[in-house]
Parts: structure tokens; C-alpha cells; sequence
């Protein structure tokens, strides 16, 4: 491939997975930061709001790493004065992530009763059916090795009504924004995760790994096809992240 990434087969690429948020998992947050300019704030937030999470949403966070958008449900709860009955499972398949978003709550003084961490595979999730009302998913599921599995997994967990939600990069809609976009990425974004984190390979990684990830379209359809109904999506930034909802109805 363009990176010298051999096509890699499905237990090699949860290996890879593994090692990559392993190894970046202390500077998750700031690399973040620093490669999109902090936008990935604002896609969270917008993310946030089209949930508009009320009293008694049990939100099941998957991938939900070290913690940004559970926290974000929090401060939005917390802020309408409407978290009686509130409650999120922030769960990932890398302790070292969840590990980190702890001492972060605890930094930012969050209510621990109204959070569980839970180390779980999207695919395989450990919960009851029809346990939570919302899902979310936010720039996890492109790491996913079997999509379709993680997809079926969101509707088996949410109750009918529930609602499932998905934050991922997708497909650049505008030519221009589409040849910058390809310059950052390619000569970039590995060169800076070289630099300030001393991995090039897993930036490598994710740069590849929104490359194959399937457009806007495609996704709707998969979403469908896992049993959800009134699917939509929203392109964010030109498409560089998409916004897909979905009801379990
Ligand atoms: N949701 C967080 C955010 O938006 O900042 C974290 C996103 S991070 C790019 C991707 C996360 O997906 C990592 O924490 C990784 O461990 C997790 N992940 C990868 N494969 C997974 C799987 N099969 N099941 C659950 N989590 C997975």
C-alpha cells in the first residue's frame, strides 16, 4: 500500500488495532488535539447535541477510549439539570484507554455514580439485550474488524426506541478540500505522530484505516441492514466526519 502496509489479514489487523491505541493511549488526547487543529472538539459537541441526551437516557459509550464523549453527555445533562435517571457504560476493548480516561474524570471531578467502565469488544458486547436507549459510537467503528457484527451488537443492546449514533471520518465531498486533506494526511499526520508521540507507524495506521472505510452511503445502508430504521446521516467539514442515526423501533 501507499504506506508499505501489507493488505492485512482479520486477526492481524486486531492485533494492530491493539497495539496502536496501546501505545498512543498517553498521548491519545493530545495528539488529538494537535492533528486536527482541535476541531475533533467541535465534531464531538455538534455529536453531542444531535443526541440532546434527557432524563433517563442509559447511553452505552462504545469505543469510547478515554472518554470524550461520555464526558460530554455528562457536562450536557448536568447543564440542563435533567440527569435524574442518567447513567453511561463508557466501554472499550483497551484497558490502557479506559485507564486514562479514569484519572480524567477523576481530574475533572465527574460523578463516578454515573459512570461504568467496562473493557468489552464492540463485537461482542456484555450486556443484556435491550439494555440502554442510546448508543454511541464516535471515531471507533473504522477499527472495528467486523462492522457488521459491532452494528448487530448496537441493536441487540438498545431497547425499542433506542437510538444508535455513529461519529466516524467518511468521504470528502469537495475536490479541493479533498487534495489538501490527502496532503495532511499523507505527509503529515505520520511525520507528527512520529514527532511529538514516537509513533509513525500507528499514525500510519489511522490515516490508512479512514482511507478503507466504507463512504457515507455505504454506511447508511450497513446500519439498515443491521436492523435500524429512519437512518440519516450528516456530513461535517465537508465530509471529513459524518454524523449516521439510526432508531431500533
Ligand atoms: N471514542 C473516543 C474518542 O472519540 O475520542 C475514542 C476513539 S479512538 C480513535 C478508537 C477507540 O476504539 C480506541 O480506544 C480503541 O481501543 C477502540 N477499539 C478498537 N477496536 C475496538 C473494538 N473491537 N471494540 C471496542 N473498542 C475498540
Amino acid at each position: 500500500t501507499h504506506f508499505g502496509f501489507q493488505t492485512v489479514n482479520e486477526s492481524e489487523k486486531e492485533e494492530k488495532v491493539h497495539e496502536v491505541f496501546r501505545d498512543v493511549a498517553n498521548n491519545y488526547d493530545i495528539m488529538n488535539d494537535t492533528m486536527s487543529f482541535g476541531i475533533h472538539r467541535i465534531w464531538k459537541d455538534i455529536f453531542m447535541h444531535r443526541l440532546g441526551p434527557t432524563k433517563n437516557t442509559k447511553l452505552l459509550d462504545v469505543a469510547g477510549g478515554t472518554g470524550d464523549i461520555a464526558f460530554r453527555f455528562l457536562r450536557y445533562i448536568q447543564n440542563l439539570k435533567c440527569e435524574e435517571g442518567c447513567h453511561v457504560v463508557i466501554s472499550d476493548i483497551n484497558n490502557n484507554m479506559l485507564e486514562v480516561g479514569k484519572e480524567r474524570s477523576k481530574n475533572l471531578k465527574l460523578d463516578p455514580k454515573l459512570i461504568t467502565w467496562q473493557e468489552a469488544d464492540a463485537e461482542k458486547l456484555p450486556f443484556e439485550d435491550n439494555s440502554f436507549n442510546a448508543y454511541t459510537i464516535a471515531f471507533g467503528l473504522r477499527n472495528v474488524t467486523h462492522i457488521d457484527k459491532a452494528l448487530k451488537e448496537a441493536f441487540r443492546v438498545l431497547q425499542p426506541g433506542g437510538r444508535f449514533m455513529c461519529l466516524e471520518f467518511s468521504q470528502v465531498n469537495n475536490s479541493v478540500m479533498q487534495w489538501l486533506y490527502d496532503q495532511y494526511s499523507f505527509q503529515v499526520i505520520p511525520v507528527m505522530g512520529h514527532v511529538i508521540a514516537g509513533q509513525w507507524s500507528s499514525y500510519q495506521y489511522l490515516v490508512e484505516s479512514i482511507r478503507k472505510f466504507p463512504d457515507q452511503e455505504k454506511l447508511l445502508e450497513m446500519i439498515e441492514t443491521a436492523g435500524f430504521r429512519e437512518v440519516t446521516y450528516e456530513n461535517l467539514t465537508m465530509g471529513i466526519v459524518a454524523i449516521h442515526s439510526g432508531f431500533k423501533l
